[in-house]
């Protein structure tokens, strides 16, 4: 395919949980200002709860999530709960520290199935203030071949209420049975694309599952196929213009700061706040060693 690139993800185990890491990669740290992609699911439950992640803190990165099926329940330092469904999306800006949990509520649908995205904050605003947003429905438009949501940014004439501080975009793509739909781009955007469910084809080429498909800037429009019906993330925004530094849950610019980062959570400093709504032990944070720099 030409000017598309495949980055087979990396299979990760989170409890009864399989999960599809797709960013980042050695090869593709960063698509846009995205620079986290898990996707989960689907699985089918009668009585554990698959999801249930102790208090955990972050730095410098938005955290948006997404389901295809199911619920979450969400509790953050700043005392929001938000239950997440289908169509709606949470969008956490940790800013300069938050912690938040995450955990299958009581009573569910016994289905889950989604992804965990994080976006990178710019130098402008990855110390400010952390806040939640929680949407319960997003933008949707029914085109032709297909049905686009849109939960973060700006993208096939829709527009996420959700607030971002780089230029982005995040898109549930569902293409008919049987239909081919087209898709305008930005030209000085980034794109990827990762299939969720079904099958689907872009610009002629079958697309397989656990890959992730990187499109470089410069392209206008794509077209997408399927047969027995698909569904696809479409992520995107301009090339993050600034080096990053990923450890554990921390997005920052140096070692020194990740640190830092570290040595406030394990000391239960104010800067992330306390899960009160959760029941349970927080998680620790593990040993520090050198950070992947991107
Ligand atoms: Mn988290």
């Amino acid at each position: 395919m030409n000017n598309v690139i495949a980055y087979p993800s990396r299979e990760v185990r989170l409890g009864p949980l399989d999960i599809t890491r797709a960013l980042p990669l050695k090869e593709r740290r960063l698509v846009g200002p995205w620079c986290f992609l898990d996707h989960f699911g689907p699985l089918s439950f009668t009585d554990d709860r698959p999801m249930d992640v102790a208090p955990h803190p972050h730095i410098g990165i938005q955290t948006v999530s997404w389901l295809l099926e199911g619920e979450v329940l969400h509790d953050d330092s700043l005392g929001y709960q938000a239950l997440l469904r289908a169509g709606g999306v949470n969008t956490m800006t940790s800013g300069h520290g938050i912690s938040h949990s995450e955990q299958t509520p009581k009573p569910n649908t016994g289905r889950l199935s989604g992804v965990q995205l994080w976006v990178a904050l710019p130098e402008s605003h990855r110390h400010a203030a952390p806040s939640l947003q929680h949407i319960e429905k997003v933008p949707v438009a029914e085109l032709q071949g297909g049905v686009v949501q849109v939960f973060a940014g700006a993208f096939a004439g829709l527009v996420s209420p959700a607030h971002h501080y780089s230029e982005l975009v995040g898109a549930d793509v569902r293409i008919h049975r049987n239909a081919a739909l087209s898709l305008s781009l930005n030209k000085s955007c980034e794109h990827s694309i990762l299939v969720l469910d079904g099958d689907c084809e872009l610009n002629g080429e079958p697309l397989r599952q656990r890959v992730l498909y990187y499109l470089e800037p410069g392209r206008s429009e794509i077209q997408c196929r399927s047969r027995e019906g698909g569904r696809a993330l479409l992520l995107g925004g301009p090339p993050f213009p600034e080096d990053i530094v990923m450890w554990w849950n921390f997005v920052a610019r140096t070692r020194e700061e990740i640190a830092q980062a570290r040595a406030d959570w394990e000391q239960h400093h104010d800067r992330f706040g306390e899960v009160k709504a959760y029941s349970g032990a927080r998680l620790d944070a593990p040993l520090f060693r050198s950070p992947q720099a991107v």
